[in-house]
C-alpha cells in the first residue's frame, strides 16, 4: 500500500510540474514515533503512531490494533490521510497509528490496560491542537473512552477533543457510525450525475462491515435504482440477479451469520465477486484487494474504493487503460474523517449537534469535494484519483 501511495503521489506531482525535491517533501513524514508497551501480565507489544503533515492543522488518523500491523503500513495510511483530509477541504493534517496485537487474544482488563498505556506512551504529541487519533481497524468508541479519559488524568484537558469517535455519552458525534458508507453514497450519487447516468444500476459489494453495511442501507435509503445484486464478507457471499434488500441482508449479518450461508441466491467466493457482471464495484473490505493477478477479471464500468488501497498501483493502470473508473478512497471514503472533524469541532465549541445537522455538513462537504475533483479531472484530462491527488497536492504544498 506505501508503494501504491508514493506512487500516486508522485505520478500527480509530475504532472502538476513539481520538482523532485517537492515531491520528496510531500511523501515525507514529520515524526514517527515507535515504543513498546509491557503489559502486566509480561506481554510486550509494539505501538506506533505516526505523524505525516500537520500543514494544514493537527494531525488526524485512526488507531489500529492488528497483528499484521508494520511501520510501512502505519506510514502509508498516515500518508493518505494527509491526501484525504486536504481533498476534503478540512483544517487537519494527517497521521496513523497502530499496535501490533490481536485484540481477540486478550482479556477486557488486558485491552484497557493497552489502550491506557499507548496513551501514556505518547501523550506528549497528541492532542486537541497536535494531534487528533480516532478508532480503526479492531478499535473502538469504548477503546477512545478509556484513551480519552488516560489524556485527561495526563494533560488536564477537559474538552475531550483529543481523540474523536468516541462514544455519544463521553463527547462523540450523532452520525459517526454511518459517515463513511454514507459518505460513499454522496460521492457516487455526485458522481453518476455528472455523468449523466440516471438508468438503474447494478453493484456488488466486497466487505459487509461498518463501511460496507451503511453504504448499502443509506443507498437502499436514497436510490431506489442502485440494485445491491451480490455482498460478501470474509467467508465469501451471495449473488442475485434480482437483487437483495440491505436491511434484510444487515439483519441477518447482525446475528452473527455468514453471508456465504445465506438463504437466497448463487454462493460466490471473494474472487468471484471481482469479476461479476455489474455496472459498479464496491470495495469495503481490505487493502489490496484488486492486484494484477484478478483486475483482468472485472468487468464494472466504476471501482469505488471504500476500503483503504484496495486497488494496487499495477491493478489502477491497467483499470485505466480499460476505460474503467476508479473512484479514489481519498475521496470515496473521507465521509468518516469528515465527521470526525465535526466531532472535534462540536466539542472544541461545547456543542452537540443532532444527526441530520451532521449529515447535511457531511453532504455539503462532500458535494463540494466531488465536484472539485470531477472539474480538475475534465479540465486537465487526468483520472478522478490523479485528479484528487492533484486538489491534496495544491493544498499541501
Ligand atoms: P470492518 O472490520 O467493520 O469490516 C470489514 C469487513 O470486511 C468485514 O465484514 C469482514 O468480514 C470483511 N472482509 C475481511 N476480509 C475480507 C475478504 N477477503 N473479502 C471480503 N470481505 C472481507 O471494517 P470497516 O470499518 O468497515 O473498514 C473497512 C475498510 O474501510 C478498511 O480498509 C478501513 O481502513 C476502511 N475505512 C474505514 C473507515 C471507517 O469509518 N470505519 C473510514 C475510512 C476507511
Amino acid at each position: 500500500m506505501l508503494e501504491t501511495a508514493i506512487a500516486l503521489i508522485k505520478d500527480t506531482g509530475k504532472k502538476l510540474g513539481l520538482a523532485d525535491k517537492q515531491i520528496d517533501e510531500l511523501i515525507a513524514t514529520d515524526a514517527e514515533h515507535d515504543f513498546e508497551i509491557k503489559l502486566k501480565s509480561g506481554k510486550q507489544l509494539q505501538a506506533y503512531r505516526v505523524q505525516h503533515s500537520n500543514k494544514l492543522g493537527p494531525y488526524k488518523g485512526g488507531i489500529r490494533f492488528h497483528p499484521n500491523v508494520n511501520i510501512d503500513e502505519v506510514q502509508a495510511l498516515a500518508t493518505l490521510m494527509s491526501f484525504k483530509t486536504a481533498v476534503a477541504g478540512l483544517p487537519m493534517g494527517g497521521g496513523k497509528g497502530g499496535v501490533v496485537v490481536n485484540p481477540k487474544e486478550l482479556t477486557e482488563a488486558e485491552l484497557e490496560e493497552l489502550s491506557r498505556k499507548y496513551v501514556r506512551g505518547l501523550h506528549q504529541h497528541i492532542g486537541p491542537d497536535k494531534d487528533v487519533p480516532a478508532p480503526d481497524v479492531n478499535t473502538n468508541a469504548k477503546i477512545i473512552d478509556w484513551m480519552v479519559d488516560e489524556f485527561e488524568q495526563l494533560s488536564g484537558d477537559k474538552s475531550k477533543a483529543s481523540f474523536t469517535g468516541k462514544s455519544i455519552a463521553k463527547g462523540g458525534s450523532l452520525g459517526r457510525d454511518a459517515a463513511t458508507g454514507r459518505g460513499g453514497v454522496i460521492v457516487l450519487r455526485e458522481l453518476l450525475n455528472m455523468l449523466s447516468i440516471n438508468n438503474p444500476v447494478t453493484y456488488a459489494l466486497q466487505g459487509w462491515g461498518n463501511v460496507g453495511s451503511f453504504f448499502a442501507l443509506v443507498s437502499e435509503a436514497e436510490h431506489e435504482n442502485w440494485k445491491l445484486v451480490a455482498a460478501t464478507d470474509s467467508s465469501g457471499g451471495v449473488y442475485s440477479r434480482d437483487a437483495y434488500s440491505a436491511k434484510d441482508l444487515n439483519e441477518y449479518k447482525k446475528t452473527g451469520n455468514k453471508l456465504a450461508d445465506y438463504k437466497s441466491g448463487q454462493k460466490i467466493s471473494n474472487e468471484g465477486l471481482i469479476g461479476l457482471d455489474v455496472d459498479i464495484l464496491v470495495l469495503a473490505a481490505l487493502e489490496d484487494a484488486v492486484t494484477d493477478k484478478n483486475v483482468g477479471q472485472i468487468k464494472a464500468k466504476i471501482v469505488l474504493e471504500l476500503a483503504n488501497g484496495p486497488v494496487t498501483y499495477d491493478a489502477y493502470k491497467r483499470l485505466g487503460a480499460d476505460g474503467k473508473i476508479v473512484v479514489p478512497d481519498i475521496l470515496a471514503n473521507a465521509g468518516g474523517v469528515i465527521v470526525s472533524y465535526l466531532e472535534w469541532l462540536q466539542n472544541k465549541n461545547e456543542e452537540h449537534w443532532p444527526e441530520d445537522r451532521v449529515n447535511r455538513e457531511l453532504e455539503n462537504h462532500l458535494v463540494k469535494a466531488t465536484d472539485q475533483v470531477y472539474e480538475l479531472s475534465k479540465k486537465d484530462s487526468m483520472t478522478l484519483t490523479e485528479a484528487a491527488f492533484a486538489v491534496a497536492i495544491k493544498r499541501l504544498t
